[in-house]
This record gives structure tokens, sequence and C-alpha cells, in this order.
């Protein structure tokens, strides 16, 4: 590809050839961004999110040029992979305007991987539209599959809807993992059908376990499942071989021997992810979480509006890596009606 000087530069420099990136207190390259680009949803996941949300005024939440700019300041230093979430992304209105300007990192090479998270309810929508823009896999929630069971748990959703929008991702060429929060007495008995069901079809699962994050209408504890004990049921039936898969996130997997597929787990509780942490999460409103566990935060809303150049950005950045904590320290206790963190995960992104 031909491209023009100062464009080549920046994507050298993203590459870590001429700098040397971000590297936190601890050793660990920071190369993988999460950005939640609203924190409102068309769902109500009842772990996830209280019926009556009251969500952030519009006021405070970036333009998607802003997010494009911050984005971008990221990928020059050094973010390979960058992850759009919410809150539910789609719902964003104009939402691929800014999947097509970030588009253009993945054209330098200076982005290697653009993907989203989503539930699934305006796929049908978009699907053609990311691929277009270079998305290549993408992540759906998909809890149970059983239409009843799926809105108990969304309590304003569709499963038709998000399965037909599955297809439009598939016909679209769109690589698909399913992310399934398993949920005590809720969706436990499914699991081996949902896992059944997504390798039949070509998709990898994860399972996550509910962690402790923002108030919501029940008690966590009556939703937690350790996923210690679905690996123990799934293992008297399915051969778990280990695998060395990673795909930069948290989950540990293992190859179905059975199905040929792939299975995920997010152990946040029963297992420390901690120490190969190589992410940082940001917010609609321009907030950085150093880590989806903690509460300590960085603004880099006020130094993106404060200047038209990226300098205060830079420095803001490069000052909260720098106070990137070693770990989280999430409990579930019962009694422990608080959550160990307040925000909904709905605001920093799955
Ligand atoms: N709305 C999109 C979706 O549902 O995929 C993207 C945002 S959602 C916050 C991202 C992921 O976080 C989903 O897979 C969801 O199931 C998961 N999630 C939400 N709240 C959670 C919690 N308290 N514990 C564990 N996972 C949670
Ligand atoms: Fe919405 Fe996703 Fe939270 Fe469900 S998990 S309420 S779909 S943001």
């Amino acid at each position: 590809m031909n491209l023009p000087p100062d464009i080549k530069q920046f994507a050298q420099r993203s590459r870590g050839d001429a700098g040397g990136g971000m590297i936190d207190p601890f050793g660990r390259r920071v190369s993988y961004l999460r950005v939640s680009v609203t924190d409102r949803c068309d769902f109500r996941c009842v772990y996830c999110m209280s019926e009556n949300m009251t969500f952030l005024p519009k006021r405070d939440i970036l333009s998607l040029e802003e997010l494009d700019r911050l984005c971008s300041a990221f990928i020059r230093k050094g973010v390979r992979k960058l992850r759009i979430t919410g809150g539910e992304p789609l719902v964003r209105r104009n939402i691929m305007s800014l999947f097509s300007a970030l588009s253009r990192h993945l054209e330098t090479g200076a982005l290697e991987e653009l993907t989203l998270t989503t539930n699934g309810s305006q796929l049908h929508k978009y699907a053609d539209q990311l691929a277009a823009c270079g998305v290549k896999r993408i992540n759906v929630s998909i809890d149970t599959l059983d239409a009843d069971t799926f809105a108990r748990i969304t309590r304003w959703g569709a499963l038709d809807r998000v399965l037909t929008g599955l297809r439009a991702a598939v016909a679209a060429g769109l690589r698909v993992k399913i992310n399934t929060v398993a949920l005590k007495g809720v969706n436990e008995h499914e699991i081996e059908d949902i896992m059944r069901w997504a390798h039949g079809e070509g998709h990898d699962l994860t399972l996550i376990e509910t962690m402790p994050l923002g108030e919501i209408d029940g008690e966590r504890t009556d939703q937690y499942l350790p996923l210690s004990t679905v690996r123990r049921r799934l293992e008297r039936n399915w051969t778990l071989e280990e695998s060395d898969h990673r795909t930069g996130g948290p989950a540990r997997y293992v190859r179905v021997r059975e199905t040929g597929g792939r299975l995920g787990f997010i152990t946040p509780l029963t297992h420390n992810f901690c120490e190969s942490c190589n992410r940082v999460r940001l917010t609609c409103t321009g907030t950085l979480y150093m880590c989806l566990g903690q509460e300590d935060a960085a603004d880099l809303r006020a130094p993106l509006r404060s200047s038209e150049s990226d300098e205060r950005l830079d420095a803001a950045i490069d000052e909260a890596i720098s106070r990137k904590p070693r770990g989280h320290d999430f409990i579930i206790e019962r009694g422990n009606e608080n959550p160990a963190v307040a925000r909904h995960m709905s605001v920093t992104g799955g």
C-alpha cells in the first residue's frame, strides 16, 4: 500500500517501532482499549442493570468525533486492539460513522483489530456495514436459548430478533463468539445445550461469572454460580482439552473434543486474571479506568477539550497508565449488599 509519509510514521509509532508504547508500573504493555460508547441500552439484563436506570445527561457524553480523537491518541501510543462496547453500542445514533473513521487505522496497519461486543438486537441492520469497516470478529451476548427465559433475563429483549441478527452477522462474514453469563438457577441447566448449539453453528463460546458491578434490583449472591462448578459438571459428559489459545482477553480456553469447538471461562472471582492484564477501559464521558475492579480513574475529557493539540491529552494518558493497579479485589459475600464497585458494567463496558 502506498501511504503518505505522515501516515506511515503514525503507523510505525503505533507499532512501537519508534517508542516504548504504554508500559505500566508492573511491566505490562497496554495494547488493548475497550471503549464504552454509550451507557444506554435497549435491554435491562437482571445482572447488569436495574429496571429504572438513570443514564448520563447527553451533554456529558463525548461526541463521536471526540471518541475518534481519543481512540486515535491511544492507537498512536501503542494500542493494537480496540473493542467498542457499551451499554449497547449499536443503539448510539450514527455509531457507524465511528467505525468508519476508526477503520483508517486498520488500513494503515496501526491497528490490528477493531471489534464489537453487542447484545445483537440491532445486528440485522448493521452487520454488513461492520464488515465493510474492517470488523472481523464480534462478541454477541446470549444467556439462554429459551425465548421466555431470554425475556426474563433481559427484561426488554427478544431472542428471535437476536438470532436474526446473528444470521446476518454470519452472512456478512463476521466471526462470532457467544458470551454467556452463568446464572444460578436461571440458565445453569442449559449450559450444555448452549455449548452444543454454539459449537454446532461454528461459534466459540465464553462463559462469564457475574461480577459485583453496580446496583441491581436483586441480590448478587442469588445469581452467582462459580464456573469451577460449571466446569466440573461439563467434564462429566465432555472432554475438555487444555488449550493455549489466547485472544488478548482474560478468558482461559479449552477445546471440547466431541464438538471440536472452543470454550472459554472468564472467572474473575475464582481465578485471578490480573497478572497478564494488558487493557484499559474508556467510558463515553472520557473517563479512563485502568482496572475494571477498582474505582481509580483518570479524566481525559478535560485535557481533550482544553486544546486542539494532543499534548495535554498524551500527558494525561501517560499519567493514568503510571497508576494502573496490580489487580482487582472483587468479593461477593452473602449479607454484603453493596457492590464491590459502584459503577455498572454498562458504564465501563464488559
Ligand atoms: N450490551 C452489550 C452486550 O450485552 O454484549 C455490551 C455491553 S455488556 C456490559 C458486555 C458484557 O458484559 C455482556 O456479555 C454482559 O453479559 C456482561 N455483563 C454485564 N454485567 C455483568 C456483570 N455484572 N457480571 C458479569 N458480566 C456482566
Ligand atoms: Fe444491556 Fe449488555 Fe447490560 Fe444487557 S448486559 S443490560 S444488553 S449493556
